[in-house]
């Protein structure tokens, strides 16, 4: 089974641990550079990306996790992670730490400027039926680039004026993003995909 790990700075680390373990895969915090050699991939959990891209400064993770991720290990960021894995953030602080791995533009706080929170039922490539989408001061993708695969939009969220179709779940190779929070519902199938990811490019 692949040792996936966990970055621990802040946000639902537990939560992605036992969605993960229950996915198949052993699952294990990491906090120290030295702990990166250690998995076959890396779940970065929300949370607020410029609180976590200073942590990763301080715990001179920013660098090594660059590497890595450049290097093509499978990674799936939830929110503040996916912030963290785009190329590129619109409104976001100036400190902002891009980690890439994702050719995509995201807006961060995308729907917050209506509404900070809601709940959807959506469509889900990869996955049969619908997934239940838990969306905090969710971000979208605005750009994708040629080599990222949509696997879930969203429209007609109340409070939102614009009925536009709005990206909120991608993939490039082995790096997988969600605006919203799986690790929050019961419904471990988005971790699952995560983790044959990750058995696939071991
Ligand atoms: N709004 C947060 C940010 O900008 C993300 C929120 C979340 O991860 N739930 O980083």
């Amino acid at each position: 089974e692949p040792v996936i790990g966990v970055l621990a700075m802040q946000g639902a680390v537990r939560e992605h641990v036992a969605m993960l373990e229950e996915a198949g895969a052993r699952a294990k915090p990491v906090r120290r550079a030295g702990e990166l050699s250690e998995v076959d991939g890396l779940v970065l959990p929300g949370g607020e990306s410029t609180t976590m891209s200073k942590l990763l400064e301080t715990f001179e993770l920013l660098e090594p996790l660059k590497a890595r991720i450049a290097e093509g290990m499978p990674a799936f960021g939830s929110c503040a992670g996916m912030i963290l894995l785009a190329r590129q953030t619109l409104d976001g602080r100036p400190d902002q730490q891009q980690l890439g791995g994702l050719d995509v533009v995201v807006r961060r706080n995308a729907f917050g400027r209506q509404v900070d929170s809601f709940e959807a039922d959506l469509g889900f490539a990869g996955v049969d039926g619908n997934v239940h989408a838990v969306f905090i001061r969710a971000p979208w993708v605005e750009k994708a680039g040629d080599g990222v695969e949509v696997l879930a939009t969203v429209s007609g969220v109340p409070g939102v004026d614009d009925d536009t179709a709005r990206i909120v779940a991608v993939r490039q190779g082995a790096v997988l993003a969600t605006a919203f929070h799986p690790e929050l519902t019961p419904d471990v199938r988005v971790h699952r995909l995560f983790v044959d990811l990750a058995r696939k490019a071991a």
